[in-house]
């Protein structure tokens, strides 16, 4: 990365990171950790999520109903399921949106995720990627992951100082990763929809999570933008956990390499889990999601 495209909007990037960056302290990350949690989440069991019998209700309807789930270290889960199945009802609770009415969500072995606000879960490692970008239109594309990585209340930069040669390299990394190393420069409001979908994970990625959840990430994409999705999900796999929320049945064929467990959410709790092809010759699967 060069001093040039570092400079370039400077001074418009100061005025955004300014907004963004009210109430936002610095500290490096074991201060961040022993401030919210006085631990670090402990992936020592191999399990990176868990929730057991989670129930969350809405005027009497359950749209969680005893839900448990655990996803391992590194792995990448997609989650299928009619709509009103409480899929994105599932990632409010992850992300302490919404508190369930009974049942426990921990975070590694030892971090208990309801006892943690929405802004804490997000400091100690679960990034959530929502349907509609928050890119910064006016921003490029490097910009924006530059607010991104200096936004991090654990990244020991100031907002309005260089970047470090480190810290270059890892916008040029993420640029790379998410295929827009010669859009690094463009306006991110220019950006096709599925740009701004990998943009916006790149912005997630420079938080470096360790759990990402990802909510009908190719929604509206481009079959060509699908594929390449699917390819930068695969290229994050074991690096980080992910869970991926999906209809789009090639896609989740793609990433699951048609061996990784499916799990399928139906009124609220795990109706089946397994390979895509067993669930998808799953009578019961058939008759509630796939056969519509
Ligand atoms: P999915 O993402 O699988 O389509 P959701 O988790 O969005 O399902 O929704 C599950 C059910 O809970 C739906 O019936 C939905 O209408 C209901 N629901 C979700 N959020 C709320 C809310 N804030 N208030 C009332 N009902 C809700
Ligand atoms: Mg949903």
């Amino acid at each position: 990365m060069t001093p040039e495209l570092q400079q370039a909007g400077a001074a418009k990037l100061a005025e955004f990171a300014a907004k963004s960056a009210e109430g936002q302290t610095s500290g490096d990350r074991s201060a961040g950790y022993g401030r919210v949690l006085g631990a670090e989440p402990d992936f020592a069991h191999g399990v990176a999520l868990y929730l057991d019998d989670i129930t969350v209700t809405f005027d009497g309807f359950r749209a969680l109903n005893a839900l448990s789930l655990a996803i391992n270290v590194g792995e990448l889960r997609c989650i299928i399921g009619p709509n009103g199945a409480g899929k994105t009802t599932m990632m409010d609770v992850i992300t302490g949106k919404t508190r369930p009415d009974a049942g426990t969500a921990s975070f590694g072995s030892n971090i208990d995720l309801l006892r943690l606000r929405e802004n804490e879960i997000a400091q100690i490692g679960i990034g959530r990627k929502f349907q509609k970008p928050t890119v910064v239109e006016q921003l490029s594309v490097f910009e924006n992951l530059e607010l991104a990585l200096k936004a991090d209340r654990r990244a020991r930069a100031s907002l309005f100082s260089r970047l470090t040669g480190a810290q270059l390299d890892r916008i040029g990394e993420t640029l790379q990763l998410i295929h827009l190393l010669p859009e690094a420069q463009r306006t991110a409001g220019l950006l096709s929809h599925g740009q701004k979908q990998w943009l916006e994970i790149g912005m997630l990625l420079m938080q470096e999570p360790k759990l990402l959840l990802l909510d009908e990430p190719v929604a509206g994409m481009t079959d060509e933008e699908t594929e390449r999705t699917a390819e930068l999900f695969l290229s994050l796999e074991g690096k980080h956990s992910l869970v991926v929320v999906e209809h789009d049945m090639k896609f989740v064929d793609q990433l699951t390499e048609g061996w990784k467990k499916v799990t399928v959410l139906h009124e609220g709790s795990v109706l089946a889990e397994g390979p895509l092809s067993d669930v998808q010759a799953n009578p019961k699967v058939v008759e509630v999601y796939l056969g519509r």
